[in-house]
Parts: C-alpha cells; sequence; structure tokens
C-alpha cells in the first residue's frame, strides 16, 4: 500500500485502543465518499442522466459542508457523510425504480456502519436502514423488479449483515484482548515481581523525566536511594523467604508515602530501592524522608517482620536541570547513601545541586 495511503489511514500507528478499527473505518469513510461521489457526478454528467447528476452533485456539495464543521463537530463528520450517502443510494433506488443494480450500495453501507459503530449499534442501524430500503424495492416489484430478484437480494442483504456482524464482534473481541495483553506486558516490563513496585529500567526512564522537567515549576526534585542495613544477616538469621516478607513490608511502606501523581517508589534491586518526589523546599523533603526513616525502624510493630529493620539513606535535591545527567544525579545520591552506610547506618545523608550547579554540599 501507498505510504501516503496507510499515513492517511493511520495504519502506521500502533494499536493503542479497541477503537483501531472505527478510526480507519472513518478515515476510509471520508476517502471512499468523495472518490465515489466525484465519479458519480462525473459519470451521470457525461451519460445525461439528469436526475441521478443533480442528486449526486448536491450530494458531494451538502457533504462538502463536513470541512467547515467546527472543530468540536470534525469527530463526527464521517458518521454524517456515511448517513448522507446512506440517504443518497435511498434517494437513488427511488429514482432508478430499483433497477441497474443501484441497491447494491447498501452493502457497502452495512459493512462501514457495522465498522464504524461497532456490531451492536451497527446492527440496529443496518437493520432500520436495510427496512427502509426493502420496503422501498418491495413498492417496486411487480412493476420494475421481479418477485425473485427482491427475495434474491433480501436474502443476500441479510446474510451480508448477520456476517459483517459477526466478523465485526470477533475483531472487536481480539482488539480488546490485544489491547489487554499489551497493557499488561508493559506494566509488567515496569514492576518489580516481587514488590510490586516500579523496577530499575522504570525508575531510569521516569528520573530523565522528572529531570528534564525540574524546576520548570517551583519545586525540588528529591532523589531519595535506600538501603536495607545489615540485610544479610537479617536472611542468614530468618531464611530468605522472611527476608522476603520484610522487602514487600518496606515496599508497601515506601509506596504508602508516594501520594502524589508524579511521586513514585522503586525497588533498584536485592534490597535497595528509591524514592524521586517533589517538594516545596529542602525541609519538606527531609521532613519526608525522615518520616520514611522512622516508619521503617517501627516496621516491625505493624507487620508481620521477624526483626526491627533500617534504611540508610542517600538524597540528592536537585533544583537545576542545567548540566546534571541522570547517570551523575544517581551516583551523587549513591555516594550519599554510602556516606550514610559509613557515618553508622539508620540515617539520612543529603546532597543537593544547585541552581549554579557547582556548589555541591552535603550534610548529615
Ligand atoms: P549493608 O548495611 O552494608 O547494606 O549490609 P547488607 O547486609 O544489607 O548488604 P549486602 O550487600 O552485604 O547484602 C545484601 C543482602 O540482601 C544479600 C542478600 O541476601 C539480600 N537480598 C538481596 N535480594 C534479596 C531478595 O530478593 N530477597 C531476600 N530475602 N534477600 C535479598
Ligand atoms: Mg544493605
Ligand atoms: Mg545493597
Amino acid at each position: 500500500m501507498k505510504n501516503w495511503l496507510k499515513r492517511y489511514l493511520q495504519l502506521d500507528k500502533d494499536i493503542e485502543s479497541a477503537d483501531y478499527l472505527k478510526k480507519i473505518t472513518s478515515k476510509f469513510i471520508l476517502l471512499l465518499a468523495f472518490i465515489l461521489l466525484f465519479f458519480l457526478v462525473f459519470a451521470n454528467f457525461i451519460y445525461s442522466n439528469t436526475a441521478t447528476f443533480y442528486l449526486t452533485f448536491s450530494l458531494f456539495l451538502v457533504m462538502s459542508g463536513v470541512f467547515f464543521l467546527p472543530s468540536s463537530l470534525r469527530k463526527y463528520a464521517s458518521h454524517i457523510v456515511l448517513h448522507l450517502l446512506a440517504l443518497g443510494v435511498l434517494m437513488v433506488v427511488y429514482l432508478n425504480r430499483g433497477q441497474e443494480y443501484t441497491p447494491i450500495w447498501s452493502f457497502l453501507y452495512i459493512l462501514l456502519v457495522v465498522s464504524l459503530y461497532g456490531h451492536k449499534a451497527g446492527l440496529k442501524i443496518s437493520i432500520v436502514y436495510l427496512m427502509t430500503l426493502l420496503v422501498l424495492l418491495f413498492s417496486f416489484t411487480g412493476i420494475t423488479l421481479t418477485m425473485m430478484e427482491f427475495v434474491r437480494f433480501t436474502m443476500v442483504s441479510l446474510f451480508m449483515l448477520f456476517f459483517t456482524y459477526l466478523v465485526e464482534m470477533l475483531i472487536s473481541r481480539t482488539l480488546e484482548k490485544l489491547i489487554t495483553a499489551k497493557n499488561m506486558l508493559e506494566k509488567l516490563t515496569k514492576m518489580d515481581a516481587l514488590t510490586g513496585l516500579f523496577n530499575r529500567r522504570h525508575f531510569d526512564e521516569m528520573l530523565s523525566q522528572q529531570m528534564s522537567s525540574a524546576n520548570r515549576g517551583q519545586e525540588l526534585l528529591a532523589l531519595a536511594i535506600l538501603d536495607i542495613d545489615h540485610f544479610k544477616k537479617y536472611n542468614d538469621s530468618f531464611g530468605h523467604p522472611a527476608g522476603d516478607i520484610a522487602l514487600v513490608a518496606l515496599a508497601n511502606l515506601l509506596k504508602a508515602q508516594m501520594r502524589r501523581g508524579n511521586d513514585a517508589a522503586f525497588r533498584l534491586g536485592g534490597e535497595e530501592f528509591a524514592l524521586i518526589y517533589q517538594v516545596k523546599n529542602e525541609e519538606s523533603a527531609l521532613k519526608l524522608i525522615e518520616g520514611v526513616r522512622e516508619a521503617v525502624e517501627k516496621l516491625d510493630q505493624h507487620c508481620t517482620i521477624n526483626q526491627r529493620i533500617t534504611v540508610s539513606v542517600g538524597l540528592l535535591l536537585i533544583n537545576t536541570t542545567q548540566g546534571v545527567s541522570v547517570k551523575k544525579a544517581y551516583e551523587l545520591a549513591d555516594q550519599s547513601l554510602y556516606q550514610a552506610k559509613y557515618f553508622g547506618r539508620n540515617r539520612v545523608v543529603t546532597t543537593s545541586i544547585q541552581a549554579d550547579n557547582t556548589k555541591l554540599s552535603a550534610c548529615i
């Protein structure tokens, strides 16, 4: 297929929602309607079918009106065009008294209406349309149509409607399943299996995103890296499964602390976690992380973990976007974490990158 056509029909885009077929149909209808009408106007003019020429020409003009719709109504352009076409077909059938295969256009209408509205609504609209058409055709039987022609058309159109209904139902169900599976997969690639927190991969993406938008508002971006103290001993004393329970309990605590939209908790690996959050100032950043550290100390009072655990924290405060790479930010927070370990564990060490980013200050 030609590239421009693929782009126009949006076939080059990923399947993002179950509305995929509807979107393509919508584009297809607009393209088809204008090509078709242009051809019909031209053909009727050449063959001097005056009545049909005026009809198709007027339809062409009315339809062109969709390009002048206000933007809020533009999404209905294909709906309007499709029903105008359907009306046009009924009128042509009436003018030609059902002859010259003019009712055959209704097959196309059934296909498009079911694709555009989905099988349930599409079926209802198609039935109303077909009934009108069949009543019209019936009025010509014995005049310009034989009863056999009428019966043949009725049967084929009903089978066509039923089959289109089935196919659309299958396509929409398959798309829904595909989207659900895709969303699930996307979620899984971001998640840590044990704790349900975001994983290291998502941490890198999110830190990069947040750093590029940091300081656009008035807020500080805080990056905290937390590591459980002496966790090897904990595992050695109580076993790996007990260690896992403690990791999950800590993860839940961290998740509960990250309440605002862009704030998030991560498990970077092993017994190392991270928080990315935005705060008004340094004091609020410290207050939050000190609160977390103290809550971890008391975790054994609320959860079924075997022994009190503590965390050491490296906190980096970023209030500039200039000249600081994600890698550098991570390194700085990690250095602070190691200082927190070095100075005795169960504490927070803060580093900040100032606006001119030459000043790096650390405090315990
Ligand atoms: P430090 O205070 O210096 O951080 O000491 P530590 O013992 O916590 O650090 P170390 O790096 O020596 O040991 C980390 C331990 O974390 C080792 C490993 O048994 C444990 N660990 C890592 N991943 C998991 C996990 O998924 N489940 C459990 N239960 N333990 C884990
Ligand atoms: Mg540790
Ligand atoms: Mg560690």
